[in-house]
Parts: C-alpha cells; sequence; structure tokens
C-alpha cells in the first residue's frame, strides 16, 4: 500500500509520479515474475506496480519516512524487501546480496550523473528502467555525432542497448519539477565488451576533457596520431563523433599507456 500524503523534500529530488500510463508502461517494461531493485520508491507509485509484477522486490530508499514505511509494508509481504540508506552507499553491498535481474527507479535528480556511471558498469541478465530529467535523458540516449553525445551515451552502451520510452511533461508529478522527464530503457546487448568497465570509464574521461579538441589532442603525450590510425580511428576526429566500438579500441590502447606511464 502506498504511503498517504507525504510531503516532499527537495533536498532528496522527490517529485511523486501520478501519471498512472507512465507507472503502467513502466511496470510493463520488466518481465513478470523478476527480480528487481527499485532505487527510490518514495510513497510508492511505481513500487505498487512493480510489486504486482515482481518475483521479488528490494528498494532502496534514504528518506526515514518511506523507508519506515516500506519495512513495516515487507513484514507483511515476504516478497518485499528494504535497504535504508543512500544507494550511493548501499548500491555494491545490495547487489551482492540480491542479484537482481532488473533496476528501476524514477531517479532523484541530483544523482542521475554519477549513479548512472555506476549503473552502466552493471552486467545486468534483466535491464534496467530509470527515468531521468529529459535533459540528461537525451544525453545518455543521444549518438555519435550529436551535440549531447557525451561519456554516459557511450558508457551505457557498454552492456546495453538503449530505448528512449516516454517522455513525461511535469505535470505528471506532484510537486511538478521545472522540467520535462523522460524514461529510458536498457537491455543488454549480449556482446562480449573489448575493454575493462573502469578502463572505460578512464578513457572517456579523458577524451571528452576537451569537446572541441581532437581525440589525439586529448590524448597527446599518450596515444600518438599513428596510434590513431593503427585502430582505424582519423586522429582528425573530435571525441563525439567517435561510437562505441572506438572508444572501446582506444580504451585499451590508453589503459596500457597509461600503465606504462605509471610503471
Ligand atoms: N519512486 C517515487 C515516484 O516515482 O513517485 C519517488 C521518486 S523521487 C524522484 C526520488 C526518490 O529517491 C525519493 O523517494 C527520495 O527520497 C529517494 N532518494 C533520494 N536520494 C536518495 C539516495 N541517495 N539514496 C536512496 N534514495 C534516495
Amino acid at each position: 500500500m502506498q504511503a498517504s500524503n507525504p510531503t516532499a523534500k527537495k533536498a532528496l529530488g522527490q517529485h511523486f509520479l501520478k501519471d498512472r500510463q507512465a507507472i503502467r508502461r513502466i511496470a510493463e517494461a520488466i518481465p513478470k515474475g523478476a527480480n528487481i531493485i527499485e532505487i527510490g520508491p518514495g510513497p510508492g507509485a511505481i513500487t505498487e506496480a512493480l510489486l504486482a509484477r515482481a518475483g521479488k522486490l528490494t528498494v532502496i530508499e534514504m528518506d526515514d519516512r518511506f523507508a519506515a514505511h516500506w519495512r513495516e509494508a515487507g513484514e507483511k509481504n515476504p516478497q518485499l524487501s528494504v535497504i535504508h540508506g543512500d544507494v550511493m552507499l548501499e548500491l555494491e553491498a545490495a547487489l551482492a546480496a540480491v542479484r537482481p535481474e532488473w533496476i528501476a527507479g524514477n531517479l532523484p535528480y541530483n544523482l542521475s550523473g554519477p549513479l548512472t556511471a555506476k549503473l552502466a558498469g552493471l552486467d545486468l541478465s534483466g535491464g534496467m528502467v530509470l527515468m531521468y530529467q529529459r535533459e540528461v535523458a537525451e544525453r545518455i540516449a543521444a549518438g555519435p555525432g550529436s551535440k549531447v553525445y557525451g561519456g554516459l551515451s557511450v558508457l551505457v552502451r557498454h552492456f546495453y542497448n538503449v530505448k528512449r520510452l516516454l517522455v513525461l511533461p511535469p505535470g505528471a508529478f506532484a510537486p511538478p519539477p521545472k522540467v520535462h522527464s523522460a524514461v529510458i530503457l536498457l537491455t543488454p546487448h549480449g556482446r562480449t565488451p573489448a575493454c575493462s568497465y573502469a578502463g572505460l570509464q578512464q578513457t572517456v574521461r579523458k577524451g571528452f576533457a576537451h569537446r572541441r579538441k581532437t581525440i589525439t589532442n586529448n590524448f597527446r603525450g599518450l596515444l600518438s596520431a599513428e596510434q590513431f590510425q593503427d585502430m582505424d580511428i582519423d586522429p582528425g576526429t573530435r571525441p563525439e563523433q567517435l561510437d562505441y566500438d572506438a572508444w572501446a579500441r582506444i580504451a585499451g590502447a590508453y589503459v596500457h599507456a597509461a600503465d606504462s606511464e605509471g610503471r
């Protein structure tokens, strides 16, 4: 049962979803019987719909009021468990304990970037349904050549195909946020990545540091124009023009170069 009439806490990015169709579409993106983690259930708009489908649902919530509410609900429902705390600190232990197939959540806006960078490194067998501010969702879903294509767009493609599921106006939430929101669906592409996720993270951080510079300039002193040519990458290319496969090739060479530097 949902928590009733909660006051929203701005500091925790609380905007509660009330659009029934959106709730249905988020839940229906996940197959029946799945083992799911929901990040930030709040009063439970999505939680109830997920519970109706899940084999097992674990919620991670920082707000004491909601954590207490779901803990009480979990005492009556063996399908539901609660982790009370900050997802940035609790996620790793939760993954080890729960081994989820799916992760879902209407994510707190202030955590979008760092949390997505963590989530994208998880090789889930099911996938993820995640709600963001529309601008962040656009960045995640963008492909090479787009002005908003960046590090996160590359990172999410390490394990996943990316699909825009829906866009929602501020009025779909209470209280309404200032901007539109959007839901992204990540499903495993099933290919074995050619580099490590940690290596890819280091590489996109370095490679997108100066978007207007060429890729060779971004890696100056570490990778040469000849090395880019050997990777079948034009040394004059700008970072936002390179697709995931090119970034994975750069990661292989960059991690090797960075290791040799450190030695
Ligand atoms: N799922 C609800 C909905 O869609 O109506 C609430 C979504 S609200 C945008 C974000 C939720 O994440 C809130 O319940 C908030 O308390 C919780 N939250 C914020 N920061 C958190 C953190 N660091 N760790 C865990 N939960 C957090």
